[in-house]
């Protein structure tokens, strides 16, 4: 393959080999340095499972605040994804449910709920004062309309009564721009013990697959809703290590009306080399054998110059907004995101993070996630040198996620 603007030498210097063994790595778009010392690399992702309990069946359906009995625990809905009896009979049909009344939430088990975040990162306030934002009238009669009945003014003045403190307002329950999509599960089906989390990497094809379309369809709507916010960041913090508050399969979305800085360095890039991000993926990936796995429309590697040991996860498709991908283009990359999650198993703490471009912005750059292993913790060192030392190295993070994927062999990997 030939590589246009001198990657080839670039490629070269974000990942090395030392005589001793150590590894050398630096993000090809931040210029982040990672180390990873050898001898490190062996050992297991994570320590020796602790005593893990029986679950106790009581618990059911309401073992946290996302699970399907406290429904009333988290804002009103946006929107929730169900599975009904279609036709033929026995077929089951995803759809998707909107503008239910707080006496409604019950009648069905949502398999993927999009709510407000009770405890916005930026709040509904922030965008009415400094950008003057008003809420959209057809907002205003969804919360007329849901604090019209006796169950939903309850609910709501129950949760504004929790928000006391931090204030914000009551528009904020049903229309900010930090939203959460909340999975069905907190554990596996027939779970006996409360270390069978049912993680992404649980979930069947259809569901992950659904699960992302559902997310896609969220983000979209915020850029629609608010033309002010110029990024949705788009991440997934799995367990309390990676910063979760529930051990409860979940996704974020939050507006924002500034790029941040990790996009903004990579418009100043895209601005010299309109191929700097393309690049920066299968070249990188072939240049130094960090390929893990593809199909028709995406492919994972290795990633380099993260903190943390990471598979990326990239949409084939460089072009195309995350809502234009073709549902058979989003789906791949579902699957193969779905794969490495499975690979990396449900007792690694892990962040997945989203980048794609904001569809105000130029240049080209594809659908991608991180998957970062929280596996190491940074500390004075890297304080003081903004060196980071990772304990497993790209080559050997491929090592691991191919042998899972090759033999398949379920949830956990040592
Ligand atoms: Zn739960």
């Amino acid at each position: 393959m030939r590589l246009r603007w001198g990657f080839v030498s670039e490629f070269a210097a974000v990942l090395e080999r030392l005589p001793d063994g150590t590894v050398k790595q630096r993000h090809p778009i931040s210029g982040t340095q990672v180390w990873t010392v050898p001898g490190r690399g062996n050992r297991p992702l994570v320590p020796p499972p602790v005593a893990h309990h029986r679950l106790d069946p009581a618990a059911d359906g309401k073992h946290c605040a996302f699970c399907h009995l406290r429904y009333l625990e988290t804002t009103p809905e946006k929107a929730r994804l169900v599975r009904l009896e279609g036709t033929p009979p026995g077929a089951r049909e995803w759809r998707t449910l909107t503008g239910l009344t707080a006496e409604q939430l019950t009648d069905t088990i949502a398999e993927f709920r999009l709510v407000p975040n009770l405890f916005e990162i930026v709040s509904l306030d922030y965008w009415r004062a400094n950008h003057g934002y008003t809420v959209p009238s057809e907002l205003a009669a969804r919360r007329a309309a849901y604090v019209g009945t006796l169950g939903g003014l309850s609910h709501v003045e129950r949760l504004m009564a929790i928000k006391a403190d931090s204030g914000g307002s009551v528009d904020s329950l049903f229309g900010g721009f930090h939203d959460v999509v909340i999975a069905r599960r907190h554990f596996v089906e027939d779970a006996l013990c409360d270390d069978e989390l049912a993680g992404a990497g649980t979930l069947t094809l259809e569901e992950h697959r659904h699960y992302l379309a559902f997310t896609v369809a969220a983000m979209r709507a915020m850029y629609v809703t608010n033309p002010r916010v110029r990024n949705v960041a788009v991440f997934q913090n799995w367990l309390r290590p990676a910063g979760a508050s529930f051990d409860h399969l979940h996704k974020q979305l939050v507006g924002l009306d500034t790029l941040g800085t990790s996009r903004e360095r990579e418009e100043r890039l895209l601005a010299e080399n309109p191929d700097a991000i393309v690049n920066s993926g299968r070249p990188l990936a072939l240049a130094h054998d960090l390929l893990i796995a593809e199909n028709e429309h995406a492919f994972a590697f290795a990633g380099v110059g993260h903190r943390f040991p990471s598979v990326e996860v990239w949409s084939k498709d460089a072009d195309a907004l995350p809502w234009e991908l073709s549902r058979a283009a989003l789906d791949g990359w579902s699957d193969l995101l779905h794969a490495c999650h499975r690979a990396t198993g449900v007792h690694v703490p892990t962040n997945e993070e989203w980048h794609y471009r904001p569809p105000l912005s130029p240049g080209t750059a594809p659908l991608r996630a991180v998957l970062k292993w929280r596996v190491n913790t940074s500390a004075g060192f890297e304080g003081g040198t903004e060196i980071h030392v990772n304990t497993i190295d790209p080559w050997a993070v491929r090592d691991r996620v191919a042998d899972r994927l090759s033999s398949d062999a379920g949830p956990a990997l040592p």
